[in-house]
């Protein structure tokens, strides 16, 4: 983070314009459904919580983000919030948990039926992944862009399809000089460094 608060009404318009596509998944997925399961909700929390956003405006963000009937408001006072608190290091072990890398987020239990978290460029199937491309980053469907995008995940190059998405959408500037994506955060720095310059 760059010392400055991320508040929760910041984040639908930071997802749009910094978050890697495992991010917008997941937030997109909790605007539309308004729920989340455990795995997604874990991912999500741990990357907003390296973003910036502070404890009060996660349980916020959360609350708002969830269906706003009696029964989902309990479970979220007797477990979402608990876990919220557990991951920003404020129950349990205490510990102070970091967000997951690419590395892990490809690696991990896949997502099942009804499941946001995961590595889109490792867990979708290369047509929703086209769709995907095509309507949340503006990849023309049948660009040679898109062909080197997929290409990279064929060649299970996971990392080089995100960088080249992240470039496409930041005016062909890249992560710093040979580095390609490996963390989501650094991926969201990243742009927002570039939008500030
Ligand atoms: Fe997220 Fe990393 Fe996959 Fe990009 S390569 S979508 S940052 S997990």
């Amino acid at each position: 983070s760059y010392g400055e608060t991320v508040t929760k009404d910041m984040i639908d318009d930071m997802a749009k314009k910094h978050f890697p596509m495992c991010m917008r998944n997941i937030h997109n997925a909790l605007r539309r459904d308004r729920q989340m399961k455990h795995q997604g909700r874990l991912q999500y929390t741990l990357f907003l919580k390296v973003l910036g956003l502070p404890i009060e405006e996660a349980i916020l963000f959360w609350r708002e983000s969830y269906a706003n009937d009696q029964k989902t408001q309990d479970k979220f006072n007797k477990e979402y919030k608990y876990n919220i608190r557990h991951s920003y290091g404020l129950e349990g072990k205490r510990a102070n948990y970091p967000a997951r890398d690419c590395r892990s987020i490809i690696t991990g239990n896949p997502p099942g039926a009804n499941e946001s978290h995961g590595c889109p460029f490792r867990h979708f199937s290369t047509s929703n992944l086209q769709s995907a491309l095509s309507a949340l980053y503006g990849v023309p469907s049948l660009s040679q862009d898109m062909s080197d995008i997929l290409n990279a995940v064929e060649a299970k190059q996971y990392h080089v399809a995100c960088t080249r998405v992240f470039e496409l959408t930041h005016d062909n500037q890249g992560m710093a000089e040979g580095e390609s994506v490996s963390h989501p955060n650094r991926y969201a720095a990243r742009s927002r460094e570039l939008e500030r310059e």
